[in-house]
């Protein structure tokens, strides 16, 4: 039925960049036959999935949404891949993101960008708008996708579904395909925070192959999202994110939310997080940084895309030459970018500055839940975009995470949950929730009482 559904609505949705019918209706049956023989599947066995196309698959091709990777079918499964395939679950194919997750509205994919299901026009969010997508237009139950800044939550956001950000470490890096290894964490899509949730159990815990991967339990997420209940929880309101200038239908659903969750037993408080306006800024230098080290494996040796290779060039040229057909223009600008940051003379200046306002970030976050349970803001300042409105506008385009950035930063758990429309475009809002490391049930807990 989702194949067909595919069928349908892809054509003018381009939520996927690959689906692998034979792969997915091999699984399903895959799946009947592990039941006949009586092996008891956990609750997923059977759910069909959207994959955001930055986790390897098995001979299934990996793109990242870029031209470099053209060609390439990695020979070996993410540890998120291989988790989903015992739990039965059937991965229907692979979704289209900004390239290198690097964007916050799939248009920098070098695919073509994907549409918002409740408006074709507009953007679905960014990196993982095929991800969010697929889920808005029914062509997938679940979806995964990663967030180094934002790329899970805003998509979610600007679509009305539910998106989750575990905490760093909660879920394998391993074959995930790196962007800013310190910030990059994969997550669960889905249409409920339940369904969320189910999707979070069977992703997360520990994998020894990610030297980050965090060694304990995974929190009681499926539990927490059954329960949905507020009562007595203390929920903190980002003061400085209350101050900002941002559209005021999205202003007034926030409002309702927390009036919401006020009646349903929970005591809401305003909390000062001084940092977080720095957030965004520091982001700017870290995952550049991080991006200009880990891109320089595409060397167009090892992977993808190969151009002049015809007995003319010096392997240094066939690598420069790859570089520049292969990677798009936001790519090569957050390679300059960390690169300039990390160049000697100028590290303390850019780099450095910007982990110390990482760690001030943190302190400000420990203050907080010193105070309250979660954080709870608007996830992002504005509903969906029109699709090429900041195209040419980097700077506009990196606004559209200044709410979702600090959790990375600090490696906190956060979730975005739908919470409406916005009166003036009828166009959907999420709500952030955020939580301390660890601590990713209480995200359910919220989301479950507000959704
Ligand atoms: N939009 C942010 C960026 O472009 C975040 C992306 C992400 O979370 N992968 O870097």
């Amino acid at each position: 039925a989702h194949l067909n559904r595919i069928d349908a609505v892809d054509e003018k949705v381009r939520a996927f960049l690959h689906v692998d019918r034979e792969g997915a209706l091999a699984a399903a049956r895959s799946v009947d036959e592990r039941r006949a023989r009586g092996e008891r599947l956990g609750p997923l066995a059977g759910v069909p999935l959207a994959l955001k196309d930055i986790f390897t698959t098995k001979g299934v091709p990996t793109t990242v949404g870029s031209r470099i990777l053209r060609g390439w079918v990695p020979p070996y499964d993410a540890t998120v891949t291989r988790r989903l395939k015992e739990a039965g679950v059937v991965i229907l194919g692979k979704t289209n993101m900004d390239e290198f997750a690097m964007g916050s509205s799939t248009e920098n994919s070098a695919f073509g960008p994907t549409g918002n299901p409740w408006d074709l026009t507009r953007i679905p969010g960014g990196s993982g708008g095929g991800s969010s997508a697929a889920l808005a237009s029914y062509q997938a139950p679940l979806a995964i996708g990663t967030d180094t800044g934002g790329s899970i939550r805003q998509p979610a956001a600007v679509t009305g579904t539910v998106g989750v950000k575990p905490t760093y470490g909660g879920v394998s890096r391993y074959g995930m395909v790196a962007f800013s290894s310190s910030l990059d964490q994969g997550g669960p899509c889905a249409r409920t925070v339940l369904d969320a949730a189910l999707l979070h159990e069977v992703m997360a815990g520990h994998d020894p192959l990610d030297s980050t991967s965090i060694d304990a339990p995974v929190p009681p997420v499926v539990e927490a999202a059954r329960r949905a209940d507020v009562r007595g929880m203390r929920i903190g309101v980002v003061k400085e994110f209350v101050g900002q200038d941002y559209q005021a239908g999205v202003k007034e659903r926030f409002t309702e939310a927390v009036e919401l969750l006020r009646e349903l037993g929970a005591e809401v408080l305003e909390i000062s997080c001084p940092s977080f306006t720095y957030a965004l800024p520091a982001y700017y230098l870290i995952a550049p940084s991080e991006a200009s080290s880990n891109l320089a494996r595409f060397d167009a040796m090892r992977y993808g895309l190969r151009v002049g290779d015809d007995g003319t060039h010096s392997a240094e040229e066939v690598t420069a030459l790859t570089r520049e057909a292969g990677f798009g223009p936001e790519v090569k600008r957050r390679i300059m970018l960390g690169t300039y940051a990390l160049s000697s003379g100028y590290y303390d200046a850019y780099y450095g500055q910007a982990q110390k306002v990482r760690t001030v970030v943190t302190r400000d976050f420990a203050a907080a839940f010193e105070q309250v349970d979660v954080l709870v803001s608007p996830t992002t300042p504005t509903t969906a975009f029109p699709i090429g409105e900041r195209v040419d506008d980097p700077m506009a385009m990196y606004l559209a995470d200044l709410f979702t950035i600090p959790a990375n930063l600090a490696g906190n758990a956060a979730m975005s949950v739908p919470c409406g429309l916005a009166r003036e475009d009828g166009l959907p809002v999420g709500l952030q929730i955020i939580a301390p490391t660890m601590a990713d049930d209480r995200l359910y807990r919220v989301g479950g009482a507000v959704e």
